[in-house]
C-alpha cells in the first residue's frame, strides 16, 4: 500500500511539539487571532522574503481579501488560468470580478504571458497566475505586462511554498501572494488556513480589517468585512512546522529526481522546471495518453494515482455561465486530458518510488503485446478509486 500522502506520518515524526503547542494554546485561553497567529505572520513573511503576512483562515479566504484589498470588484476582469483547483476562480467571482481564462504553457503548465495581452481589455485590473504543482509561473514577462497596463497582479501561491523564480520566493514578486495551509499542502494546519504575503503595508493594512469584520480599532468598523480569521491552534501547529518546511520540500524535490530519473526510459512526459524555478512538487505530475490505464495497474498493485486535475475550470458545470466552450483552452484541455499525479510527499520512501515506477513499467512493458487495453477516460471513476481524498 502506497498512499497518496501520509498526514500520520509526518504527525507523528514531529508529535511532542505538535502535542506541546496545542496544549499551550489550550491552556492559554486565546484562541482566534492571538500571540500565536502574530508569531506565525512574522516568520512566515520572513520564509517567503516578504515584507507583511496576514493569516487567514483559507487559501480562499487569501484569494478573495486579496482581491477586494487591491480594489477589485464588479465590472473588473481578471486574467488567471483554467488549469487549477476551482478556488482560483471562485475567489474572482465572490471579489465580484468576472475571471478571464487564458492558456497555459505547454512546458511548465502554468500561465502562457505570450497570452496575456490579447485578453486585456480596459476593464481588466489584475493578473492572477497560478504556481501549479509548485513551480512558479514565468514571473518577469508577467510583472512587465502588468507595469505596462497598471494591472495588479495577485499570486496563487497554494501550492508553491517556498518554490523559487529567479532566486525570489513565491508570493513575494507581485503585489501580494496568496497561500493555503489546508491540510494536503506543502505547509498543512490541523485544519483550514491561509495567508496573504505582500510588500505594499496598505494592502496588508487592509487585508487586517476586511479578515476581522473592517474593524480598525474594536467596535469600530470603518469597511463591510468578514469573518476570515485564524486560529491560535492552527498558527501554534504551523509555527512548528515552518522548522521543517525545508528539510520537507528538500525531501520532495529529491524525489521528483528520483522520479525523473526513474522514468526516464519510460513514456511519461516529465516535469521540466526551467532554470528559473525552485519547483517544491506539491504535486508529481506526468503525462500520458494511456493515464487511465496507469492508474488502474497503480490502483492494482495497492498504489494510489490523482489526476491534477481531470477538469478544467471553463468546462466546469459551475461556471458554464462563463460562457466557454471545449477548445478555447487547447492546452489546457490537453493537460486535463493526460495528467497522472504520483505519490510524493516528505516520508515517501525512495524504495517507494522504485515500486510505483516498477508498476508503471510492468505496464509498459505488456503494451507492445497489446495485451492491456485503455479504457475510455472517465475522470469521475478514476477520482473515486484513487485512494487521495483531495491532494491541494
Ligand atoms: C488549495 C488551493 C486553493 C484554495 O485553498 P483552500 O485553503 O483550500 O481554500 C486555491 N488555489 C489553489 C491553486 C489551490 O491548490
Amino acid at each position: 500500500m502506497i498512499p497518496f500522502l501520509d498526514l500520520k506520518a509526518q504527525y507523528s515524526a514531529i508529535k511532542p511539539e505538535i502535542d506541546a503547542a496545542v496544549a499551550r494554546v489550550v491552556s492559554s485561553g486565546h484562541f482566534v487571532l492571538g500571540p500565536e497567529v502574530a508569531v506565525f505572520e512574522e516568520r512566515f513573511a520572513e520564509y517567503c522574503r516578504a515584507a507583511h503576512c496576514r493569516a487567514v483562515n483559507s487559501g480562499t479566504s487569501a484569494l478573495h481579501l486579496a482581491l477586494l484589498a487591491a480594489g477589485i470588484g464588479p465590472g473588473d476582469e481578471v486574467i488567471t488560468v483554467s488549469m487549477t483547483f476551482v478556488a482560483t476562480t471562485a475567489a474572482i467571482l465572490y471579489s465580484g470580478a468576472r475571471p478571464v481564462f487564458v492558456d497555459v504553457d505547454p512546458l511548465t503548465w502554468t500561465m502562457h504571458p505570450g497570452s496575456i495581452e490579447a485578453a486585456i481589455t480596459p476593464r481588466t485590473k489584475a493578473i492572477l497566475p497560478v504556481h501549479l504543482h509548485g513551480l512558479m509561473a514565468d514571473m518577469d514577462p508577467i510583472m512587465e505586462i502588468a507595469s505596462r497596463h497598471g494591472l495588479v497582479v495577485i499570486e496563487d501561491a497554494a501550492q508553491a511554498h517556498g518554490a523559487e523564480y529567479r532566486g525570489r520566493r513565491a508570493g513575494s514578486i507581485g503585489d501580494v501572494g496568496c497561500f493555503s495551509f489546508y491540510p494536503g499542502k506543502n505547509l498543512g494546519a490541523f485544519g483550514e488556513g491561509g495567508a496573504i504575503v505582500t510588500n505594499r503595508p496598505e494592502l496588508a493594512r487592509r487585508v487586517s480589517m476586511l479578515r476581522d469584520w473592517g474593524q480598525e480599532t474594536k467596535y469600530n468598523h470603518v469597511i463591510p468585512g468578514y469573518n476570515y480569521r485564524m486560529d491560535e491552534i492552527q498558527s501554534a501547529i504551523l509555527n512548528v512546522k515552518l522548522d521543517y518546511i525545508e528539510r520537507w520540500t528538500e525531501a520532495r524535490r529529491s524525489l521528483a529526481d528520483k522520479y525523473n530519473a526513474l522514468l526516464s526510459d519510460l513514456p511519461f512526459a516529465r516535469p521540466q522546471p526551467p532554470r528559473y524555478a525552485r519547483h517544491v512538487y506539491h504535486v508529481y505530475a506526468v503525462r500520458s495518453p494511456r493515464r487511465h490505464e496507469a492508474l488502474t495497474l497503480l490502483r492494482d498493485a495497492g498504489i494510489a494515482g490523482g489526476i491534477h486535475y481531470p477538469v478544467p475550470v471553463h468546462l466546469q458545470t459551475a461556471y458554464a455561465e462563463l460562457g466557454y466552450r471545449a477548445g478555447d483552452l487547447p492546452v489546457t484541455e490537453m493537460l486535463a486530458n493526460d495528467f497522472l499525479s504520483l505519490p510524493i510527499y516528505p516520508e515517501l520512501l525512495p524504495e517507494q518510488a522504485v515500486e510505483v515506477v516498477s508498476t508503471l513499467r510492468n505496464a509498459a512493458a505488456r503494451r507492445p503485446n497489446g495485451v492491456v487495453s485503455d479504457r475510455a477516460e472517465d475522470p469521475q471513476n478514476v477520482m473515486t478509486w484513487s485512494h487521495n481524498r483531495r491532494a491541494s
